[in-house]
């Protein structure tokens, strides 16, 4: 078997890589995906937040691009600006913010702003305010539905001629004279002469089979989802504590659109999920374990309940008075680098290339990382945007990123 170019992983990323290369001309694109279905992997598990707030230039670009895209798609992603409040409780944090708030204006990210511990009461009505010092509040961050941004993508893919190959592991990635050549799969070994490695927490050990150390270490994140006996706050946005890490967003259950659904490419056609949103008295909350080492667990471990709940208990009866429902609570893996940065592009072996470690933020920047990959491969540069400090060789050159809102 033969393809011209084989994205492996058919999470969000290998589908936007597929539908952007799709629509710049390339027309022998396959996907192979280890799974009987797309979403198993971290975009089935991921909380669906957006937002531009952020410290460096090129995550702030990358969101800023990403959330136009998401606003003007075709396809109905379930985008919705209800907002981002980052949280402050010292004046250290508070300042952090301000730079932050700062930086993005100048970069033309509009509507967010530092806001007082008065009007953060009035954004989330019945939270404990009394030991914030300030926020800032971005007004077009927000939410969108991971899978069906993932299905939108394969689906245009898909229609542009690519094709997707289930329950298809791949083994290893075979090169010859500095060149890809092939990549050996339990199906069978299929020839090419490019590859993107789209295999989120799961990307350093086939790199590794091509002589590449790609420094993507797997890390458990888990989500407590519970029921409250009250309504929540009307129009409750994603909250953030910009000091532990700990937030809170109203639940929307995109896995249960999702299995009704069923894989993309049997609903061929049907861009928007089935309805299935909660009401408005189910909540998400989590934060940054800070005992979780590096692994592939992705086993929810109901000693995180407890942990969870006593920063639940400080900031909102909303959130502590609630009653948990086990069976939405869930575990899945972020894919962090050393510099909490994607890394993006090609490395020494030609027809290599790479759209890993988005570090917890691959499905809100999945959109220019599609867009920069099929440049990066078809140009040899991405245009649109300089992605050119996300490269692999920044760790070997000691050109790491700063980013302290890592969440
Ligand atoms: C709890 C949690 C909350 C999150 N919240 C957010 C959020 O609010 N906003 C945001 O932007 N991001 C969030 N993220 C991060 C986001 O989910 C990931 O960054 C994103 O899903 C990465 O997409 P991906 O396609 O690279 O990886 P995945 O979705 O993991 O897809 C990789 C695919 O590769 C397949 N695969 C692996 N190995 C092989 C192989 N050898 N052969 C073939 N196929 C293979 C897997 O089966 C999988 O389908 C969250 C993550 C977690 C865990």
């Amino acid at each position: 078997m033969k393809s011209e170019i084989v994205v492996i992983g058919g999470g969000v990323v290998g589908a936007s890589v597929a539908y952007h290369l799709t629509q710049r001309g390339a027309r022998d694109v396959l996907i192979l995906e280890r799974e009987p279905q797309q979403g198993m992997g971290s975009t089935g598990k991921a909380t669906g937040g957006v937002r531009a707030q952020f410290e460096t230039d090129i995550n702030i670009k990358m969101s800023l691009y990403s959330l136009g895209f998401f606003n003007d798609w075709e396809v109905d992603c379930e985008y919705e600006p209800r907002g981002y409040l980052f949280f402050a409780t010292t004046s250290e944090q508070l300042d952090y913010l301000k730079r932050n708030v700062e930086k993005q204006r100048e970069l033309g990210v509009k509507d967010v702003e530092i806001v007082d511990a008065q009007t953060i009461q009035k954004i989330v009505q019945g939270m404990n305010c009394e030991d914030i010092t300030g926020g800032s509040f971005g007004r077009r961050d927000g939410f969108i539905d991971p899978l069906a941004v993932m299905r939108g993508f394969t689906e245009g893919a898909l229609q542009n001629g690519a094709r997707i190959g289930f329950d298809t592991r791949v083994l290893s990635i075979e090169t010859n004279t500095g060149r890809v050549t092939a990549v050996e799969t339990d199906q069978g070994r299929i020839e090419c002469e490019n590859v993107v490695l789209c295999t989120g927490a799961w990307a350093r050990e086939l790199a590794a089979t091509a002589g590449i150390d790609l420094p993507v270490e797997p890390q458990r994140r888990q989500i407590v989802w519970a029921r409250s006996t009250e309504p929540l706050p009307a129009d409750l946005p994603m909250v953030l504590d910009i000091g532990s890490g700990f937030h809170f967003r109203p639940a929307w259950d995109f896995m249960a659109d999702w299995t009704a659904g069923g894989s993309p490419a049997t609903t061929a056609g049907r861009s928007k999920p089935a309805a299935g949103r909660t009401a408005n008295r189910e909540v998400l909350f989590a934060y940054p374990d800070p005992d979780e080492p590096p692994s592939l667990n992705t086993e929810f471990d109901d000693t995180f309940i407890a942990k969870v709940y006593e920063h639940a208990k400080h900031r909102a009866p909303f959130l502590y008075e609630t009653e948990v429902v086990r069976e939405k609570c869930r575990a899945g893996l972020y894919e962090n680098t050393p510099d909490h940065h994607a890394i993006l592009g090609g490395c020494d072996i030609k027809g290599l290339y790479f759209a890993n470690g988005f570090s917890g933020h691959g499905v809100m920047h999945s959109p220019a990382t599609g867009r920069a990959l099929s440049e990066i491969m078809l140009d040899g540069t991405a245009s649109f945007l300089d992605v050119s400090c996300l490269s692999l060789d920044r760790f070997a050159n000691g050109e790491l990123l700063h980013e302290t809102a890592f969440i």
